[in-house]
């Protein structure tokens, strides 16, 4: 179905759980306010959701979080989603913690492609961002991706100024020696007392002019950039300063039940415990009423009351 701007929605982010085995500082800095566990949406009513939400055009589902894996039963509850007809790919965004050795089981219940998160390559700024000591290897589990065929393998890094923003390098050639696609994302401003935006946003330009990074192309969401005699690319989610809201797809189904037409206005929609003729329409009402564009440029503060754990990032 095709909103008011003419975007044709067809692709659902659902956040089946807030809590996270991690604590990312721009993510859960203020910790682990959770939301209360009977108000967490079951299966069944994610199936419904989904099955609503089919009739309306959406074919591509992506299982976020939180961090998606800690859900019991996520694979099970994958299996589910796969299973209605019109989904055509379910895709799914980790921390990667809980996947190594878990690569099959999560292919066989049904998902094709994994966004990894990975800030930096370095033991110690890793533990200084995630909160707490990691005794994990990235490499290994990237391999185990590349053994099951779960490709194109991409990478979320969120560059933070003074944190990981010299990385950008060793992101650039960890990509071609492990044929990996690193995303770097623009860091996106939420209301925290704990975090302050200003200290950590660097923009893509220092970060181009540091690095000779030349543009390649543009595709939906992501600028990609090469180093000069090289091929290989590397991409920029820029949400807040070069806004995609014209190609914007999607609609997010929150932990509790809640569609999110906008990831940064705080307007939600209860779509939990309804009838499926009332799912239908909330779905609908969603979709018309999913604005033009973000403002987060202009002010640099977000409208949205919850952070990234909350609605799925
Ligand atoms: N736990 C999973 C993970 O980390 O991949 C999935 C959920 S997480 C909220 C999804 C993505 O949102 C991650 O790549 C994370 O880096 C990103 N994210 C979280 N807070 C963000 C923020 N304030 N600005 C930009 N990206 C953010
Ligand atoms: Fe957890 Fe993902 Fe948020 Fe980090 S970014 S705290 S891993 S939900």
């Amino acid at each position: 179905m095709k909103d008011l701007y003419n975007r044709e929605i067809d692709y659902l982010r659902i956040s089946v759980t807030d809590r996270c085995n991690l604590r990312c500082l721009y993510c859960m800095p203020d910790g682990i306010e959770t939301i209360e566990k009977s108000k967490i949406i079951r299966d069944e009513d994610i199936i419904q959701i989904i099955n609503e939400a089919s009739k309306t055009g959406i074919k591509k589902v992506r299982i976020t979080g939180g961090e998606p894996l800690v859900r019991s039963g996520i694979y099970e509850l994958i299996r589910k989603i796969r299973s209605v007809k019109a989904i055509e790919e379910v895709v799914l965004t980790t921390n990667g913690i809980l996947l190594k050795g878990h690569v099959k089981e999560l292919k066989d219940s049904g998902v094709s492609r994994v966004n990894l998160s990975i800030d930096s390559l370095r033991e110690s700024t890793v533990n200084g961002i995630v909160g707490s000591t990691l005794d994990f290897s990235y490499l290994e589990l990237i391999k185990e991706l590349h053994e099951h065929n779960m490709t194109p393998i991409k990478i979320n890094t969120v560059l933070l100024k003074g944190v990981n923003d010299h990385e950008v390098l060793d992101f650039y050639n960890f990509s071609d020696q492990y044929d990996c696609e690193v995303r770097f994302i623009e860091l996106m401003p939420f209301e925290s007392d704990r975090f302050n935006y200003n200290d950590y946003y660097i923009s893509k330009e220092v970060i181009l002019k540091r690095n000779s990074l030349v543009l390649s192309r543009k595709l939906n969401n992501v600028e990609y950039y090469t180093m000069p005699n090289s091929t290989k690319e590397i991409g920029f989610i820029n949400a807040v300063s070069s806004k995609f809201c014209e190609d914007c797809n999607r609609l997010r189904l929150t932990s509790d039940g809640y569609i999110k037409p906008c990831l940064h206005s705080n307007k939600e929609l209860l779509v939990k415990g309804k009838t499926d003729e009332d799912v239908l329409e909330v779905i609908k009402k969603a979709i018309k009423e999913k604005p033009k564009q973000h403002k987060l440029d202009k002010s640099y503060t977000n409208s949205s009351k919850r952070s990234m754990n909350k609605i799925g990032g």
